[in-house]
């Protein structure tokens, strides 16, 4: 997902990975373990673990694919998520949209090898690794079918604009990618409301809706003024 860079502070955590630095924003940690689903410090901190694994393999598959189109990316995890950023992003719409992809692919591929390995050899014996596996598994199949969704800013609402706005006109592109998004936030989010109960849910599809009407409404305006 590429959202803006939250911007340094004192207490990020900083390294490299094949050749991308990586910056963790401190609140990152603070909504792992707010999301942690079970609150025992063991399972909360494999939990986190989990998270941080499966985030940083997401944005590795943009950073990498931003690499190979000959941007320098760094990778920022904070609150909500993750980002791949560069201060030379990738030009044309094909690279856009290839590199908006290469997140949720990396992400299944790497669910997909996970359970091939757990097939074979089955889940571990060990309780703190069969939860530390399980996560996994759950995180990352859910972050990249929700990222691959048409509502903007995840990966999927990047996808949905850049193709409407190749096949239609930039602002009739963008006009219908944003009621897309909007309609998206309302009929994905009362299923996901639905099927988990969730009230840490409904607050995330109302604000990325809000958000979305908020941003078609400005679009509107300033195309007008
Ligand atoms: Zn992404």
């Amino acid at each position: 997902m590429f959202l803006t860079d939250p911007g340094a502070t004192p207490y990020d955590l900083r390294f490299n990975l094949f050749g991308f630095p990586i910056r963790i924003n401190p609140v990152f940690w603070i909504i792992a373990i707010f999301l942690a689903p079970h609150k025992s410090p063991r399972e909360a901190i494999i939990w986190c673990l989990a998270i941080l694994i499966s985030i940083i393999v997401h944005e590795l598959g943009h950073a990498i694919v931003m690499r190979s189109y000959g941007a320098r990316p760094r990778i920022v995890l904070y609150g909500f998520g993750g980002l791949a950023v560069s201060e030379r992003m990738p030009t044309s719409w094909f690279q856009n949209v290839i590199t908006s992809f290469a997140g949720p692919f990396f992400g299944i591929f790497f669910y997909v090898i996970i359970e091939v390995v757990i097939r074979q050899f089955g889940m571990p014996e060990n309780e703190l690794l069969y939860w530390f596996v399980a996560y996994l598994l759950t995180i990352n199949w859910l972050w990249n079918l929700f990222n691959l969704v048409p509502i903007y800013p995840l990966d999927g609402g990047q996808i949905s604009r850049e193709l409407l706005t190749r096949f239609m006109s930039a602002s009739t592109g963008i006009t219908v990618s944003l009621w897309l998004s909007i309609v998206c936030c309302a009929v994905v989010g009362s299923y996901v409301v639905m099927q988990t109960g969730s009230t840490y849910n409904l607050i995330l599809f109302a604000l990325l809706g809000y958000q979305n009407y908020q941003t078609l409404v400005a679009y509107n305006r300033a195309r007008k003024g």
